[in-house]
């Protein structure tokens, strides 16, 4: 296998990854060098939303990258306007947004305007981020240091300071002081394990933090783009954060990260920049996969896809309750708590054998995050062969 071969000696070994090469994709549907077929239950871990090689969005990108591909942000660029004015308009929220090229990238533009704003804002300099334990923020310094989980703060010192973790949403009150200057966390835990915040103990959060006027950051990173069900998991959780942070499944695959936020007037020019950000590129590539999921929405096909995959789930975890102990999340970003360490691997191991893909999350969650449009045939398809990889077990 001559990547395999190059990757080996070419590429930096950061990753463990699996004996398999894609080829192409179709919808919910992979296939590999070997002419096998998976379904995917990944979206290559959220991103491809809208499926595997999208017809409209592909034809929204060669259109304008048959015209113009990248100016620099020197200039007004149509598709970054139209894209903010998308994803603005998608989530109802009153806020304005910068556009970056990756998840983390967008969290540290939510951390730059927290602290920006907490340096005008009164006398004393608010510069802490509280964050959660069992977080995930992104891989740069920063957000590694933003990341709450100890294990990924072994090496890389010295970080930036000011990173204060909270245990859970109820232990965020006590690290409150006069020197923070943003709460950063995610509704439903990603890497963390598939973990829903709870909707009572989160609305309380935004009402505290609103009375002591710190704004509240939300990484959508994972759970933006209607994977949830709306646009934002903040709209299916009620609130109106100050600062929301976009990426992975809005671009449908292009790379793309966003910064959105109410404190519009934060940031001045020459505080912020990105060369390759919002360009014309990853800019049509939001505004086609947005219109595709608007439509989603509002067709109810969103909402019936959802409805049935998570029934299909709810029966493949009831026949085998011998291996999981819990199904967990919400929409389309879903997972099942597998007994121990062992039997996950063990699963992750069959389901590539009989030919579907899925994720695992903490040290013992089988996560989903299949694309939005995935068909009920992908879907059945999907649940048969997972259900042959623990037909063992
Ligand atoms: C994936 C992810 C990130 C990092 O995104 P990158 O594009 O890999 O930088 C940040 N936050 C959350 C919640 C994520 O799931």
């Amino acid at each position: 296998m001559i990547t395999k071969e190059l990757d080996k000696k070419y590429i930096l070994q950061t990753y463990g990854r699996g004996d398999i090469e894609f080829v192409s994709g179709d919808n919910a549907t992979l296939t590999d060098t070997e002419g096998k077929k998976y379904i995917d239950f990944t979206s290559g871990i959220g991103v491809v939303s809208v499926g595997h090689a999208n017809a409209r969005v592909n034809a929204a990108i060669c259109e304008q990258i048959s015209n113009i591909t990248h100016t620099s942000n020197l200039y007004h660029i149509a598709p970054q306007a139209k894209a903010a004015e998308a994803v603005v308009n998608a989530s109802g929220y009153d806020m304005a947004c910068f556009f970056g090229n990756s998840g983390a990238e967008a969290n540290e533009g939510a951390i730059k305007i927290a602290r920006k704003h907490g340096e005008r804002d009164g006398e004393i300099k608010r510069y802490k981020i509280i964050t959660l334990k069992h977080s995930f923020h992104g891989r740069t310094i920063t957000t590694v240091k933003a990341t709450g989980q100890e294990a990924m703060h072994n090496y890389f010192g010295p970080f930036p300071d000011g990173f204060v973790y909270a245990d859970d949403i109820n232990s965020i009150e006590a690290l409150l002081d006069d020197h923070t200057a943003a709460v950063m966390i995610e509704l439903i835990q990603g890497e963390g394990g598939v973990e829903p915040q709870d909707k009572a103990q989160i609305q309380a959060l935004e009402k505290l933090l609103k009375s002591k006027h710190i704004p509240l950051i939300i990484d959508e990173v994972q759970t933006g783009g209607y994977r949830t069900g709306e646009f934002t998991a903040s709209q299916v959780y009620g609130i109106t954060p100050e600062i929301i942070t976009l990426a992975k499944g809005v671009g449908g695959g292009v790379p793309v990260g966003i910064v959105m936020t109410s404190l519009k007037n934060v940031l001045s020019q020459g505080d912020h920049g990105s060369t390759f950000g919002g360009n014309y590129l990853s800019s049509s590539a939001v505004c086609s996969v947005v219109e595709i999921l608007n439509e989603l929405k509002q067709s109810g096909e969103l909402t019936k896809t959802s409805l049935y995959f998570n029934e299909v789930l709810n029966d493949f975890y009831q026949a085998n309750k011998k291996l999981f102990t819990q199904k967990v999340g919400i929409g389309m970003m879903c997972g099942l708590r597998v007994k121990d360490a062992d039997t996950l691997g063990a699963i992750m191991t069959n389901a590539k054998e009989s030919g579907v893909m899925v994720l695992r999350a903490g040290r013992n969650t089988l996560r989903f995050l299949p694309p939005l449009t995935i068909t009920k045939e992908e879907i059945d398809e999907g649940f048969k062969a997972l259900t042959t990889a623990v037909s063992g077990l």
